[in-house]
């Protein structure tokens, strides 16, 4: 393995075209952490089928592209940076295996995120599958399998880092120093909400702007978003501190923050305007974004050679440690 300080490990569900929540939450930490550190990005397909089953299936081999060219055009680089697909690395769902040996179910059904996802889903902790009982196990594998001390990720990540934590720890304990404990490494805005101005924000939720959207869908898009429910008419002042098209606005139209605040606290900018500024804005900053993901989607087979010589390269590592995790549970090496 390399000597480098610092190994990075991230991944993203491939559950189609990303969204602003996923680019300010999360990838432009994998963008900025590639000057610093061996950076390992993975599309996470198992984790895919946490929540997709039966036809939606047939969706995760186009999603795949589809957000590999989002993470190139945001500038993941593929030539300083390892890119592949989870499933292309089985080395992966052995160490998985390993760990739910060493992991307690209490640990795994308190997450908080599990509570969630099980009322998401309208299931039953009873009824949810066994995958989803154990997608943090998975996390952890998919992390450790690289030795990555460091693993940027938005705010919602949190509590499956903590659980990654304590499985290392148990690891180690039980079998001598082996793996360093992972630790989130967060953007300044960690978690960024919905359109609602509720939830965070989330393709599940449908309360997402896609990055690679139109500026017309984008548009379209924020128009429906929710600001100050006590404005009801035009003439009423808004209050930008519970708006979240205002607090998008300090990410999109920083330099009109003061202007905004102040039309908006005496009623001189009306929902409808301040929301179409506030469009305008991202389909600006989100310009030479777009720009790239088209000169990247013309680029024939650019993406699988990609994923093929990054599976490639990270299986070589991920040998490496499922041996060492083996020889030290007791498991023999396969000799065939
Ligand atoms: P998963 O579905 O596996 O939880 P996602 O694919 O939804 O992960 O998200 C990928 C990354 O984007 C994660 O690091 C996640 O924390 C981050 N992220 C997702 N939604 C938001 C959000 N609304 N605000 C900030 N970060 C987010």
């Amino acid at each position: 393995m390399d000597t480098v300080k610092h190994s990075v490990f991230s991944g993203m569900r491939p559950s189609g075209r990303l969204h602003l929540g996923n680019y300010i939450g999360a990838l432009q930490n994998w963008v900025a952490l590639q000057d610093e550190f061996r950076c390992i990005y993975c599309a996470v397909d198992v984790h895919a089928l946490t929540d997709m089953q039966g036809e939606a299936t047939r969706e995760i081999q186009p999603n795949i592209r589809e957000m590999v060219l989002d993470w190139l055009a945001a500038g993941v680089d593929p030539e300083r940076s390892l890119v592949f697909v989870q499933s292309q690395v089985p080395e992966v769902m052995v160490l998985h295996t390993l760990l739910s040996m060493v992991t307690p179910l209490g640990w795994l059904m308190r997450v908080p995120t599990f509570k969630d996802k099980v009322r998401q889903l309208q299931e039953t902790e009873e009824s949810v599958s066994y995958g989803l009982v154990g997608y943090p196990v998975l996390m952890t594998a998919d992390i450790i399998l690289y030795k990555a001390d460091t693993v940027p990720v938005g705010e919602d990540q949190l509590p499956h880092l903590e659980l990654a934590r304590e499985i290392v720890r148990r690891f180690n304990h039980l079998y001598g120093h082996t793996f360093p404990e992972p630790q989130p490494r967060l953007t300044e805005y960690p978690l960024i909400l919905g359109l609602d101005g509720k939830q965070k924000m989330s393709k599940s939720l449908d309360n997402h702007i896609e990055l690679a959207a139109t500026p017309e869908e984008t548009s379209a898009r924020v128009k429906t978003a929710f600001t100050d429910p006590q404005r009801l008419r035009r003439t009423d002042p808004g209050r930008p501190s519970i708006c979240n098209v205002y607090a998008l606005h300090k990410l999109f139209n920083p330099d009109k923050l003061d202007e905004v605040y102040q039309q908006c606290t005496s009623a001189q900018l009306g929902c409808v305007d301040d929301k179409q500024l506030l469009a305008d804005g991202i389909n600006k900053t989100l310009e030479p974004f777009r720009e790239r993901r088209r000169e990247f989607v013309e680029k024939s087979g650019y993406v699988e050679e990609v994923l093929q010589e990054g599976a490639r390269r990270a299986r070589a590592i991920a040998r490496e440690t499922l041996s060492e995790v083996r020889d030290k549970m007791g498991i023999s090496e396969v000799t065939l």
